[in-house]
């Protein structure tokens, strides 16, 4: 089983994929990464969840990838009597407080006493991602009063942000804490921070995460943004949370943002995940507007990693038909010609080692001669990260004997992971290596592959050999003498 591209889909889950047959169905209409939302669903929701997953992984044979997203200092507001919420209605008037109680068409709690402390009479609320929109009438310690500036749904834990008022929250809270700890428990290969504000934020998860998982910054606060270069040296890779980021900045700064972001990621070789409302009307439709499908297709041309879906697989009517449409999206971007031109013009990696000159050199004898796959040894997945920095016209292999980085590379673009038995010998690597590709129908006998590693095996250390191999059933059973 392979993807006939190279950029990758995130799924997130929810109440409209918790089943493994639409899980399944998700994976097998393109989903390489399932996201797990930690804002919503108790921990053995998350389990659950997570088990299925596994499940999936056991029954395909093939690496599946699980990021955990950390709910971070994000303001929600409580739950609703009424599980659809309730519509708020322009001009009317709607109450946040700190009662526990269910909310209804006139109030709902915030249970966050450090917005009361903090708001003022004018200040502005926004509800879901920037959708609703109020205004403080009057407020006291443990309440504040609103009018509804633009009306729309509310319903249970959307998030509200206050954009003018500075409020003095700690990168973890408690919940994180507790929500880190279980799912490094658990064994999941991506956490995602949100709100991260300073690389000191990403440290301190790092810290508590003890190299159980690889750390995503996801990038939604203003001063994300300024310090990008720092907080992109601490982390493992980036998420353009447009969510919160069109909230917390005017909406209009959010595509330079997002290009500027893709390309210093790409330029480092670490993997960037675009997100949020990639598909969204497709929460309730079964078909994108041909917008959406422009924003996804800009995001593959940019040379994204990844591209997210959020509520539209976790929440929506339609999650395999939008899992669906982005692969098709992808699909069509990538055989454009002019989809390689800006790749190749967008390439800026610098070289600097051994590993990353054989990486380059991998990638000019692949488009140089009729090569079908570059086939990259790798422990922990960098040197295969190296080479999908390089974007290569052919096919990456990544080939580890370690879980842990065969699911850590599903979200890397152009890596197609396989898990091996531990090789000694640069022959067996040569062995498994033109195996693989010919299993995966990435060649067939007679073709040639591109393989790297590093030998000894045994030995910690980088790639640092490269040989051309044909794909040979001779070969493929071993009888070669070196
Ligand atoms: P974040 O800021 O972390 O993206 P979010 O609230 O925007 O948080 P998403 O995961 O992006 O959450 O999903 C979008 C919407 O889909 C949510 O606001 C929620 O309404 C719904 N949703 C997602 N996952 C769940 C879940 N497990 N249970 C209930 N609703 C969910
Ligand atoms: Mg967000
Ligand atoms: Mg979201």
């Amino acid at each position: 089983m392979r993807r006939m591209r190279s950029v990758k889909v995130v799924a997130t889950l929810g109440p409209a994929s918790e089943t493994y047959d639409v899980i399944r169905g998700l994976f097998e209409a393109g989903a390489d990464v399932f996201r797990l939302n930690m804002s919503h669903g108790s921990h053995d929701e998350i389990r659950e969840k997570h088990q299925t997953i596994r499940d999936i992984e056991r029954d395909t044979g093939r690496p599946i990838g699980i990021l955990a997203d950390l709910q971070g200092p994000k303001l929600r507001c409580g739950v609703f009597a009424n599980e659809d919420g309730e519509e708020l209605v322009e001009g009317a008037s709607f109450r946040f407080d700190l009662d526990e109680a269910e909310g209804d068409a006139t109030r709902v709690c915030l249970p966050h006493k450090e917005i009361f402390d903090a708001l003022e009479v004018g200040s502005t609320l926004l509800v879901n991602d920037g959708k609703i929109r109020l205004k403080v009438t009057e407020c006291g310690e443990d309440y504040a009063t609103c009018e509804v500036i633009v009306g729309g749904m509310i319903s249970n834990r959307k998030g509200v942000n206050v954009p003018d008022v500075v409020l003095p929250l700690a990168a973890l809270s408690e919940k994180d804490r507790a929500d880190l700890e279980f799912v490094c428990e658990l064994g999941v290969d991506w956490l995602a921070l949100s709100f991260v504000q300073r690389p000191e934020d990403v440290l301190e998860a790092r810290d508590l995460a003890k190299g159980r998982a690889t750390l995503i910054s996801k990038i939604e606060k203003p001063a994300a943004v300024k310090s990008f270069d720092d907080i992109l040296e601490v982390s493992d890779g980036i998420m353009v949370a447009r969510g919160d980021l069109g909230v917390e900045l005017p909406v209009s700064q959010v595509p330079p943002i997002q290009k500027r972001l893709v390309r210093r990621c790409r330029h480092v070789g670490k993997p960037v995940i675009v997100a949020t409302q990639m598909m969204e009307s497709m929460i309730t439709a079964p078909v994108p507007t041909r917008a959406e499908v422009s924003d996804v297709a800009a995001a593959i041309y940019e040379g994204a990693d990844a591209v997210m879906l959020s509520a539209e697989s976790a929440a929506g009517d339609y999650p395999i038909e939008a899992v669906q449409t982005m692969n098709n999206v992808a699909e069509e971007v990538e055989v454009d010609p002019t989809f390689r031109q800006i790749i190749e013009a967008s390439r800026s990696a610098s070289r600097n080692s051994v590993a990353e000159a054989i990486t380059v050199a991998a990638r000019e004898v692949a488009e140089t001669t009729d090569i079908k796959a570059i086939c990259c040894f790798t422990h922990s997945g960098t040197t295969a990260m190296l080479a999908a920095r390089e974007r290569p016209q052919v096919p990456i292999i990544g080939l580890t004997p370690l879980a842990k980085t065969a699911r850590r590379m599903t979200l890397v673009w152009g890596l197609h992971s396989v898990l091996t038995s531990e090789v000694g010998r640069f022959k067996m690597a040569v062995v498994s290596a033109a195996r693989a590709a010919r299993n995966y129908g990435f060649a067939q006998d007679d073709d040639k592959v591109v393989v790297t590693a590093g030998v000894p095996f045994n030995q910690p250390g980088s790639t640092n050999i490269l040989r051309v191999a044909p794909v040979q059933e001779k070969l493929i059973f071993g009888s070669e003498d070196d």
